[in-house]
């Protein structure tokens, strides 16, 4: 199919656009909606971007800087106020603009200075007609208006062919307008309510499709039996629980057991374990981790960082020696005949239990028979890479742990194809950690409150500045604090420091050094954020706390509370926004991590609360799964249900979506009915 008027050219640039097809381009949907409503210029506030109409009063002046850049101003009266419109670089505009034209401009507002900064002028009162102008993503030479050019030709060829995938009795049910009806008014809305209306459908749409794939993966992974139940040696293992250093908290052996539980079924495991920080799920991985090797099979616990694999290297050897379990830790700086040993050993079988980072999934790591596959802290992993290790084995079991409790949206978007545990309880014994929101200024009673708690034979850590973007940056920083805190502190308590720029071996000596308690102080970049366990450690300031998001200060602060000892977080803040305050405040009042998730994600928007682009989110056109998180529980359960129904799969009805399905990989038809 061809859309009249483009030729190979525009096609190039809407490849660039992942637009290959007309489809792609008919559901290329703006990315926001420009309103020209008109309204009164004294109720458009600072620095808001508006639609005026108004007359021009002068002629354009334009100034010239260098070949290309230009400024041209013009005054303009608007109601009552005489303001200055300014155009950047559209010179070439300037005999559209007569003295006494009248004109319609869209730009921003700057009250304090009377001017207009515009990005958009039509000669006339345009603002009888579309009152909501689409506005596109568009890259290279394409311009929004003329993507939205190829659209209303697609619109006008194509358009009558679109069906609706939707059947009518869930159409009915939520009083949704038709596909077709949606995609025209996303392009090309009437008003702000056929856009709403418009918006309201796809978005169930977008959810219910994504939903589908999530619910129909979960049922295939449950029901592929391929007789791959693991046969854990239960006696052993109870063994084995009876022998750690304390008993498992009633959360723990609640997880473990489901856990246990999928590894004997037949199902693939594909499980999700969250627990906020201090909860202790490595002990509840070694417990897996032993069982599967009671079955004769290899386990593989992949974290993100190396300090984090060398620490569970360490704490698993001591757990598992006695018990003739074989470990074996992989990671970047586990190099040459070493590394070559190591990947021999696994791929023969001499080696039971794998502690690994991303080294892990590289091409030359093959197993001998991995049953098990564990990723802690996976959020910091992406999709594909946790795919990566799970098809490392033929359908070994897998289990995902974070201690970024994930708000439930999220989890059902992001993990609705998993099972789901929750360690929703701390070991006894553990005393809330008291938190205190210190301005820079206080500096010097912070250090004499540590000073009184290092006496004690405690430690501390000290978090430096978060520079966004630039680790050389947060390197600098930590040598600064670093040297700083030396002369305060020095020689009564040692000064450690800790960065992502230094050689493994370093990190190493350093890291076993503050474990020993012969470095007292640890001050630190946030590679120390995740896992790292020194429970004789009680303190925890952060430098600049306004500069991290709720999440992280949450997992930093996880790093002290973690032994018998009363516990301190510091945040050493002097945030000027609003939200930057509201974040230390939250901190202060709450240690639960899964009310800080909900608080953070209110804060940040989903795109942020990962950090990275990894998180395992689709990329919905139109849906957003936090102002529209309703939706997402509704195209949840409909998803469920219709997935589960017996007639699904064969009434006609569903055939767009079943056939959605199959496009997506998802089915594999005679497994399922
Ligand atoms: P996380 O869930 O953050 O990974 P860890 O597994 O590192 O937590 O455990 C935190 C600390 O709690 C460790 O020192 C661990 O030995 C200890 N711990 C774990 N389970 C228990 C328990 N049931 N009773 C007492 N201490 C425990
Ligand atoms: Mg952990």
């Amino acid at each position: 199919m061809e859309v009249r008027g483009i030729g190979d050219e525009t096609a190039k640039q809407l490849a660039s656009l992942q637009l290959y097809s007309v489809f792609d381009l008919l559901e290329h949907f703006p990315f926001r909606y420009e309103d020209y409503q008109v309204r009164p210029i004294e109720e458009i506030k600072h620095d808001e971007r508006a639609t005026v109409v108004g007359t021009v009063q002068s002629e354009p002046t334009v100034r010239y800087y260098g070949k290309k850049k230009n400024r041209m101003s013009v005054r303009v009266l608007v109601g009552h106020v005489l303001l200055t419109a300014v155009f950047f670089n559209r010179a070439f505009l300037k005999q559209q603009l007569k003295v006494g034209q009248e004109v319609t401009l869209t730009g921003k507002w700057d009250q304090h200075r009377l001017t207009l900064t515009v990005n958009e002028v039509k000669q006339g009162n345009h603002t009888e007609r579309a009152t909501v102008e689409p506005i596109y993503s568009v890259s290279g030479k394409l311009t929004s208006k003329t993507l939205k050019k190829y659209i209303h030709v697609a619109l006008r060829q194509f358009g009558e062919q679109i069906t609706d995938p939707l059947p009518p009795e869930i159409r009915e049910r939520y009083k949704l307008v038709s596909k077709r009806e949606a995609v025209f008014h996303l392009h090309m809305p009437s008003d702000r309510e056929a856009l709403k209306q418009a918006r309201r459908r796809m978005v169930y749409e977008e959810f219910l499709f994504f939903q589908l794939k999530m619910q129909a993966f979960r049922k295939v992974n449950r029901e592929q039996s391929n007789g791959r139940a693991v046969k854990v040696n239960e006696q052993k293992v109870d063994q084995f629980i009876a022998a750690l250093p304390f008993s498992l908290t009633e959360a723990q052996e609640k997880v473990a057991g489901e856990i246990l539980t999928d590894m004997s079924s037949p199902y693939r495991m594909n499980r999700l374990l969250q627990g906020d920080v201090g909860s202790g799920k490595t002990v509840v991985a070694a417990i897996c981790m032993f069982a599967a090797v009671t079955a004769g099979k290899q386990a593989a616990l992949m974290v993100p960082t190396e300090i984090l694999a060398e620490q569970h290297a360490q704490s698993l050897e001591r757990l598992f020696a006695p018990s003739g379990v074989r470990l074996t830790l992989l990671t970047g700086s586990v190099k040459g005949k070493r590394r070559q040993a190591a990947v021999t050993a696994v791929k023969a079988g001499d080696v039971d239990v794998v502690i690994g980072t991303h080294a892990l999934i590289q091409d030359d790591v093959a197993f001998h028979d991995l049953g098990l596959v564990i990723t802690d802290e996976q959020h910091r992993f992406g999709v594909e890479q946790r795919r990566a290790l799970r098809d490392k084995g033929a359908y070994p079991d897998v289990l995902f742990m974070t201690a970024t409790p994930i708000p439930r949206t999220l989890a059902i978007s992001a993990f609705g194809d998993m099972d789901v545990s929750i360690i929703n309880q701390m070991p006894a014994g553990r005393k809330e950690i008291e938190t205190y929101w210190a301005k820079h200024d206080m500096l010097t009673r912070v250090l004499d409150f540590m000073e009184k708690e290092l006496a004690k034979g405690r430690q501390a850590y000290v978090i430096c500045p978060l520079i966004e973007e630039s680790e050389k940056l947060d390197v600098q920083n930590a040598i600064d604090v670093h040297s700083i805190l030396q002369q305060h502190f020095e020689p009564r308590f040692q000064v450690g420091l800790m960065h992502g720029r230094l050689h493994p071996s370093e990190k190493d000596t350093v890291m076993t050094a503050f474990s020993e308690n012969k470095i007292r102080i640890l001050v630190s970049t946030t590679v120390v954020e995740v896992g790292v366990n020194v429970p004789n450690a009680t303190i925890m300031v952060i430098y600049d706390a306004e500069r991290f998001g709720l999440a992280q200060l949450h997992q930093l602060r996880g790093r002290v509370g973690r032994g018998e000892h009363q516990s301190y977080c510091i945040l050493l803040a002097d945030p000027k926004s609003e939200v930057g305050k509201e974040r230390m405040r939250i901190m202060t009042e709450t240690n639960d991590g899964f009310t800080l998730s909900e608080r953070d994600l209110e804060l940040r928007g989903p795109g942020d609360f990962f950090g990275a682009k990894q998180s395992g989110l689709p990329d919905f056109k139109v849906a957003d799964v936090v102002h529209d998180y309703r939706a997402l529980e509704t195209a949840r359960q409909d998803a469920a249900t219709l997935v589960n129904s017996k007639t699904f799969w064969s009434d006609p009805k569903y055939r767009e979506l079943v056939t959605y399905l199959q496009a997506e990989g998802v089915l594999d038809g005679e497994k399922l009915d």
